[in-house]
């Protein structure tokens, strides 16, 4: 997410929401992709179908789908992917929908209003995405310690960490505050932690930080 929840610096944080992608060869290996992007296509082949669906065979991650299933994700919803009975193509719940688990699903491809889940569930082709992906589903939590009293006269940005949407990655997730320090527009830290102390010698609260966050997601642009 790249909405911060505090941002301290001149520079403002980027409009609207996009995709952030880190791709590494290798395990513990130097990024060889760290960047946004305003949507990411995976691709599915013939020897590792992604989808139920045979015949789908690319998902693009755009912003809505990616935050309503992040959000569904953190608030701990039962998502699942269901198929519509009469067009095959895997529901996606956004907005409210996305919010409030559901069994009857409108498709948002062919119209038809009566495809049922077992279960209220929260329906996006992320989720079976997720499922067939995902190696280690861990999350650790960061014991790094940041005191920012020791950073007088410097500039932050800070994020709650967010579970990613997609995570292939053999380790698992790192959980903690990201915080970037920058000196004269120099940026000398920028990692995770457990535990961050605020200039006035306060604790940053994780939670706080994540709440603030998905709430610059649903202002407009400026
Ligand atoms: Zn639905
Ligand atoms: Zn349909």
């Amino acid at each position: 997410m790249n909405q911060t929840a505090i941002n301290t610096t001149d520079e403002p944080d980027i409009d609207g929401v996009v995709i952030h992608l880190h791709a590494r060869p290798q395990l513990q290996g130097k990024n060889s992709i760290d960047a946004n992007f305003p949507a990411v296509v995976v691709t599915s082949c013939d020897s590792l179908p992604l989808f139920g669906n045979a015949l789908i065979k690319r998902v693009v991650i755009a912003p809505p789908s990616a935050l309503a299933y992040l959000e569904a994700l953190i608030s701990n919803l039962p998502l699942g992917t269901l198929y519509c009975h009469t067009c095959q193509h895997p529901h996606l719940d956004l907005g409210d929908f996305a919010k409030n688990p559901h069994k009857k699903h409108f498709c948002g491809n062919c119209g038809v209003d009566s495809n049922w889940s077992k279960e209220p569930i929260v329906s996006s082709p992320l989720s079976e995405l997720a499922n067939k992906l995902t190696k280690n589903p861990d999350f650790v939590d960061s014991d790094r310690i940041l005191d920012l009293r020791d950073y007088q006269n410097c500039q932050v940005k800070v994020w709650s960490s967010t579970p990613a949407v997609l995570w292939t990655s053999d380790l698992p997730q790192e959980a903690g505050i990201h915080v970037h320090i920058y000196q004269d527009k120099r940026k000398i830290v920028d990692d995770t932690f457990g535990q961050v102390t605020w200039f006035d010698g306060s604790q940053l609260e994780r939670d706080r930080l994540l709440a603030t966050m998905l709430d610059k997601t649903k202002k407009p642009a400026a």
